[in-house]
């Protein structure tokens, strides 16, 4: 029996107790650690000269022992170990608090690796707490391991270096001989070895660039082996003769050209032999829903039904209204189900739902995907804002038949990011604004500001306008802190600056029925302003607020801070943007410099992308991409295109992957699809 997937109990030098902490990062077995990867390298290799360094930048200095100077004990459980040290032309001491065994270990006149950051003046420098090497043995690029409380990167090394002992005595491979030959890889049994205890830089981008190759390339299989199972199944196919004319006349615009694009293009592929599967991205306000809106007109035309499904019950609510705007002139029904309506209610829309077969129907993701059964479903429609469901759209595959899927998203993303992302699906770009929109106008202000935002914003108020007053202590919504801070600025504001004005709360942890009265309330202008969490992120449409405040605006994401700012500007009037931080943090001060300069969501995608690196793109747990890994191709266009060449090549050849030499690779890609519940590839 392979001792890799064995229990990591079983590895020595893992007891039960840490046994326990390695299940906390998801590491079940020594394989599991294997794939645990360094976060970063302590770079051991370019030592430094004592006088050449600053203070407070981390180093690494050779050094000599001169001394071991006597422990001082400064008082009970607080004794000090300090170490003199040489590089050959100036001294320092290396400093441990409490910690004897480093100081125990070091030898006079031994020479050792010390990194850390310097301290103390010309006649003293020190380094406290280092970490200290032997030159004997010494890892030159030294791993640092994503920790979690109680396992230090010291413990995950000594666990590693037993592991790749098992793993030299039975190398593993996943991808088949001829590719790593064809795409110049190395063994996956070098590569592991070489990440967790590489010598050299260029060894360990050699090793990385095979790791990447094969994450990347199992992803990609893996929405391609989506898109094949749904594509070679026959789709409900719809008549290209039906005629849409009574919705364009209905409109109470007319559409941009981008949306008449889409809605071409959406049309042919309802007609099509294949399963639609669509993306259609489109900034904020773009108008995405008319499209959506016209397709379902189209299917019901056709005498089908139409789910749309949102993320939210505010947005399914919101989504409500406006399909049935667009849709009731038409004669079509629209239904609204969600988590909140009690059951008697439920059972009778899922009545008219069975009988009604053309009806397009509105709710929310759970709702929808736990409690109906359709009649006849043509088009699955789901609004996901800014997710990235791939696991969703899988399962979403399994229902009801094989019907058309329309996939709408508010978050521009970078193109190398979509492909990646979004392997699986076609995509339409909505790139233009409806007619008439004024670019909002964003400024970054300091908290000194804010009383003349105040007043700024109470001039717009009196004009008989809205506002948003964003304010949120962290990026998730529905925390208590948001939820209280929320409430307590409320309560100041309706004291003070806006005791004249009518002021909402709206916050997560609000029931969803509270939500929709806050919301309607908003809508129909019973509110001047609306103090609210992150809640109000999503999708919300109120044409007429002009202005939205955003506190803590550092703290936020330049996607998330653009998705904010798209809830104002959707009407014809001139919008604001205002951004309120007291950070001197550089970094968070260009971001907003950012925001300032561009409403275009594209540009703001590359640069948060640049700026903030992939994690936050993808949502790491969600398709267990290591930070490393993501890294590495990221910023690496050819890499996405050698990959998802390679990634056709196999599927070309072997579309299930069920030849000897693909089964390891097939293994592992339903492997990463099923840790993100995903079930649409068995
Ligand atoms: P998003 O793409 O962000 O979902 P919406 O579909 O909510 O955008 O549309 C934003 C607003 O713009 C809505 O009030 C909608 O009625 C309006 N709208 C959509 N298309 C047009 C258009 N072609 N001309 C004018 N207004 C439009
Ligand atoms: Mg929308």
């Amino acid at each position: 029996m392979n001792e890799l997937y064995q229990p990591i109990e079983n590895l020595a030098g893992v007891g039960e107790k840490r046994a326990e902490k390695y299940h906390k990062l998801g590491i079940h077995t020594p394989y599991d650690l294997l794939f645990h990867f360094p976060r970063t390298y302590i770079d051991y290799a370019n030592p430094v000269m004592i006088a050449d360094v600053e203070n407070g930048i981390p180093c690494a200095i050779r050094c000599t022992v001169l001394q071991k100077l006597a422990v001082a004990f400064v008082r009970k459980g607080f004794s000090i170990y300090r170490v003199l040290v040489t590089d050959g032309i100036s001294d320092m001491l290396l400093v441990f608090f409490n910690t004897p065994y480093t100081y125990q270990a070091m030898k006079a006149g031994e020479q050792y690796y010390a990194y850390g950051k310097l301290t103390g003046g010309f006649l003293r420098r020190e380094m406290q707490s280092p970490q200290v090497q032997k030159v004997e043995n010494a890892m030159l690029l030294q791993p640092v391991y994503p920790q979690t409380i109680g396992l230090t990167s010291q413990m995950m090394r000594t666990n590693i270096q037993r592991t790749l002992t098992l793993l030299k005595q039975q190398p593993i491979e996943t991808l088949p001989p001829a590719l790593m030959q064809d795409y110049q890889l190395m063994p996956l049994t070098n590569a592991l070895h070489i990440v967790h205890r590489p010598n050299t830089h260029a060894e360990l981008d050699a090793a990385r660039h095979r790791l990447a190759f094969e994450e990347l390339l199992q992803f990609q299989l893996g929405t391609l082996m989506i898109r094949h199972k749904s594509g070679s199944q026959a789709a409900i196919s719809m008549s290209a003769s039906t005629s849409i004319q009574d919705f364009y006349d209905h409109l109470p615009f007319s559409l941009t050209r981008s949306q008449n694009h889409a809605i071409q293009i959406i049309c042919k592929d309802l007609c099509g032999a294949k399963p639609m599967n669509r993306l259609l991205q489109g900034d904020v306000g773009s108008g995405k829903t008319a499209v959506a809106a016209a397709a379902a007109a189209f299917t019901a035309k056709n005498g089908m039904q139409t789910v749309l499904m949102a993320p939210t019950e505010i947005l399914a609510q919101q989504h409500m209204s406006t399909m049935t705007g667009f849709l009731a002139p038409l004669g079509i029904q629209t239904i609204l189900l969600t988590g909140s309506m009690k059951a008697k209610d439920k059972r009778a829309i899922k009545k008219q739902i069975a009988e009604d077969t053309a009806a397009v129907i509105i709710g929310t993701h759970a709702v929808i995907q736990k409690d109906i059964e359709f009649s006849a479903l043509g088009l699955v429609i789901t609004d996901e804002q800014h997710r990235f469901g791939v696991a969703q759209r899988a399962a979403l595959a399994e229902k009801g038949g094989c019907p058309h899927k329309l996939v709408m998203s508010a978050t521009p993303i970078p193109r190398t990011l979509a492909l990646i992302v979004y392997g699986d699906l076609d995509i339409t770009i909505l790139d233009e604004m409806p007619k008439g929109r004024l670019p909002i106008q964003t400024f970054a202000v300091t908290g000194g500001y804010r009383e003349r935002a105040y007043g700024f914003i109470r001039s717009h108020l009196d004009a008989g306008e809205q506002a948003y007053l964003v304010c949120a202590m962290i990026e998730e919504s529905d925390s208590l802190e948001n939820v209280q801070a929320a409430e307590t600025y409320a309560e100041t504001l309706k004291q003070g600056a806006f005791r004249d004005y009518r002021i909402g709360l709206l916050h997560g942890k609000m029931k969803p029925a509270e939500k929709e009265a806050v919301m309607a309330a908003m809508k129909a202008h019973e509110i001047d302003l609306l103090v609210c969490t992150t809640v109000v992120e999503v999708g919300v449409d109120v044409p007429n607020a002009t202005l939205i405040l955003i506190e803590n605006a550092d703290r936020f994401g330049l996607a998330q801070l653009h998705q904010l700012r798209g809830r104002v500007g959707r009407g014809t009037v001139q919008s604001f943007c205002i951004l309120v931080t007291d950070s001197k943090n550089e970094d968070a001060r260009n971001r907003l410099k950012i925001m300032s300069h561009t409403n275009n969501g594209f540009a703001i995608a590359e640069e948060d992308l640049r700026l903030r690196g992939p994690g936050d793109f993808f949502g790491h747990a969600q398709h267990g991409m290591p930070p490393l890994m993501q890294a590495a191709f990221c910023s690496n266009m050819p890499l996405v295109s050698e990959t998802q060449m390679a990634a056709k090549q196999l599927l070309n050849i072997d579309p299930e992957l069920m030849l000897p030499e693909h089964r390891a690779l097939r293994t592992a890609v339903l492997q990463l699809f099923a840790k993100n519940g995903e079930n649409g590839l068995n």
